[in-house]
């Protein structure tokens, strides 16, 4: 009996060490200030790592820079926890050795503590709406949702150190625009040093205990539009820009309809560097996905949180805490994916990246290198076993070996003998 109870106990462990590493983007030019963006520290709030993603993807710095680490919490995120591992924004004054989190701590203190940052903001969605006086459960001070969250009115002798007046200028700019008027930002100073003891393990004020000027954003919990949230979240991050004199782009109108575009596309992923499987429109499960027994990983993503996610037999694609699709292993051994095959698609003849994708209207031809066997799932020839070289007609390929739901994404899988070689995708033009 002892000894299970020294197995479980053992296995648990291992189970809840696995904090994943958090993603640091960095944009824009080395001249100018920098403002360092930390999104998703609590696991539960989506409007503070959606954001982050969004300006990750969509803006472009031409003065000054931006650096982003959109998914502090990454494991959390995934379940859509606070803090799988207990709170992480309490562990800033001290923590425990085996404490899962304690890597990313330390890696977030000396992103705090670069020379380079000249302004920190943490995004959060908060309980309730922040009030100065009490009104109810919702609106009064001891709620955190649609404010500035200031640990001090300043941070002395530094650039951006007056909080309380940056704070007050960028709620007053939010308030311009607001979707109802009970959204509106207020500046909630915690008075941390005086008064507020669990705030004296957190992120902000470790920082401006080391001279760094730092604040959170807080949209609401009690908005229950995500793209709202991350709307309000990037006018937020664009006024402490403007207020820096750091200047942006965007590939986008900053309204309610483009944000809820933005946010249902995914991109593609690349996994263990061999197979592509683009999540928009894919199918809820794909079979027999070539993967390694022991180890996979993502390793080329469109966005942000995508993740893999392990579900006993099968693997999760993540995106945040929404599951994309489910992938059915096989366990073939890999060997380092080939360069690129010759695609002819409709009388035209083009070089292809493996992994990559290509379009065809009515036919295409794949011819792989000597000794390298091409399967076209969802075709066959009777009395071919490898299709190098044979005319695959639209007509031809059956629907159900699609990868997504339109039915017009077909796998080309590369082996040589019993290794797999890496994959291309066939798609179907539209009509
Ligand atoms: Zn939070």
């Amino acid at each position: 009996m002892r000894a299970l109870v020294l197995f479980l106990t053992f296995t648990l462990t291992l189970f809840a060490s696995s904090q994943r590493d958090f993603s640091l983007y960095k944009l824009g030019t080395s001249k100018g200030p920098t403002l360092l963006i930390f999104g998703g520290i609590h696991g539960n709030e989506p409007g503070g790592y959606f954001a982050p993603s969004i300006l990750v993807k969509h803006y472009r710095i031409s003065k000054g820079s931006l650096w982003i680490a959109p998914n502090l919490n990454f494991e959390s995120i995934l379940r859509f926890q606070r803090g799988c591992f207990g709170d992480m924004n309490r562990k800033f004054a001290a923590i425990k050795k085996n404490d899962p989190d304690r890597k990313s701590v330390e890696r977030i203190k000396r992103l705090i503590l670069n020379p380079k940052v000249d302004m920190i903001l943490n995004l959060h969605d908060g309980h309730g709406f922040y009030r100065d006086e009490w009104k109810n459960a919702i609106f009064n001070p001891k709620s955190w949702g649609q404010a500035c969250i200031i640990d001090q009115k300043c941070v002395n002798d530094t650039r951006y150190g007056n909080l309380d007046e940056l704070a007050r200028r960028v709620s007053k700019r939010l308030n311009h625009k607001l979707f109802k008027n009970h959204h509106i930002f207020n500046v909630k100073n915690t008075e941390t040093k005086m008064k507020d003891e669990q705030m004296r393990l957190s992120l902000t004020y470790f920082a401006i205990t080391h001279g760094k000027p730092a604040m959170a954003i807080e949209t609401s919990k009690n908005i229950t539009d995500v793209a709202m949230k991350v709307l309000y979240q990037l006018r937020a991050i664009e006024a402490f820009m403007d207020e820096m004199g750091i200047r942006y782009t965007r590939d986008f109108d900053l309204n309610l309809i483009t944000i809820r575009k933005l946010l249902r596309r995914y991109g593609s992923v690349v996994i263990n560097d061999n197979f592509l499987i683009p999540l928009d429109g894919i199918d809820k499960i794909l079979r027999n996905v070539p993967l390694s027994r022991k180890h996979n990983r993502i390793t080329r993503s469109d966005h942000p949180l995508a993740a893999l996610k392990r579900n006993g037999r099968y693997i999760e694609i993540m995106v945040g805490p929404k599951k994309i699709t489910t992938l059915y292993p096989a366990y073939i051994p890999s060997r380092q994916p080939l360069d690129a095959v010759t695609v002819e698609t409709d009388g035209y003849l083009k070089q292809i990246g493996v992994p990559d994708r290509f379009t065809f209207k009515k036919r295409f031809t794949v011819f792989a290198p000597k000794g390298i066997r091409v399967n076209v799932i969802g075709f066959s020839k009777k009395g071919v076993r490898n299709e190098s070289g044979i005319t695959v007609s639209a007509t031809k390929l059956l629907p159900k070996y699609a990868m997504d739901r339109e039915n017009r994404l077909f796998r080309v899988e590369f082996y040589e003998g019993k290794y797999f070689r890496g994959m291309v995708i066939a798609e179907k033009a539209k009509e």
